[in-house]
């Protein structure tokens, strides 16, 4: 569905992504980790268009998309969740979905689409009319999912779901993730510093090291490779 061939972004002089190369499958939940710094949000903002890349390419089903957008690639099912959530605070729960969806006129899905993030987050439709500023953080992360989630994204890019949440909270994001995954056919592509709880969920993963990827491997061998855990698992 998405690869990333010999990706190279800088901020000015300071090169920060080094030749990155990522696969990801359609249906799959891969993840990406690494340390504060080490160009995880970069790698994300790369694939939706927020910051440009210098060299290499970006391919999402079949289409050259490096030098696209962020609006044309949301059309195309490309769909971020920034950190730090980034939600309208002074608009309504309500006006936040509307967002979402304002590149789309298909009323009918829309409302399926309503529906189906308000069965995901019930509290959401209780909080329908409150201003988002006034949620919780676990809220606003919810919040900025169902947002993503209104454009109907065949890729959904999270960067750091879990950041500043408490642990019940986390388990319920992460339990999210998977019936999104699983129920809406959706594409995760997520970023974490959160180790264990993401490769926990995903098919694959990648390791990020300053702005290279030393490791790519299943979830499963990540979990029990001693790199990993010493590095990223605290074992
Ligand atoms: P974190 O977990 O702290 O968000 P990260 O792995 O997501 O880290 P990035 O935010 O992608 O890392 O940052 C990669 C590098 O690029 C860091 O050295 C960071 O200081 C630098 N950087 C990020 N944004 C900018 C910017 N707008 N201008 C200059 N340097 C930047």
């Amino acid at each position: 569905m998405l690869e990333l061939r010999n990706i190279n972004v800088a901020y000015g002089n300071i090169q920060v992504l080094h030749g990155l190369n990522i696969e990801i499958k359609s249906g799959e939940i891969i993840t990406l980790i690494g340390a504060n710094g080490a160009g995880k949000s970069t790698t994300l903002m790369a694939i939706s268009g927020v910051v440009p890349v210098r060299s290499g390419k970006i391919v999402f089903e079949g289409e050259p998309v490096h030098k696209l957008s962020p609006e044309k690639l949301v059309a195309m099912g490309i769909c971020q969740v920034p950190e730090g959530r980034h939600i309208f605070p002074s608009l309504t729960v309500q006006e936040n979905l509307d967002m979402g969806a304002f590149l789309r006129n298909d009323s009918d899905g829309i409302k399926d689409d309503l529906d189906y993030v308000f069965s995901l987050f019930p509290i959401l439709a209780e909080r329908r009319s409150q201003d988002g500023g006034t949620l919780s953080g676990g809220e606003q992360q919810m919040l900025a999912m169902s947002r993503a989630l209104m454009a109907r994204p065949k890729l959904l890019l999270l960067d750091e779901p879990s950041m500043g949440l408490a642990p019940l909270v986390i388990k319920r994001i992460f339990e999210i993730i998977q019936k999104i995954n699983k129920e809406q056919n959706t594409t995760i592509f997520l970023v974490e510093q959160n180790a264990n709880q993401a490769l926990h969920i995903a098919d694959r993963g990648y390791v990020i090291e300053n702005g290279v990827i030393t490791i790519s491997d299943s979830a499963k061998s990540l979990l029990q490779n001693q790199d990993v855990q010493k590095a990223y698992l605290g074992i």
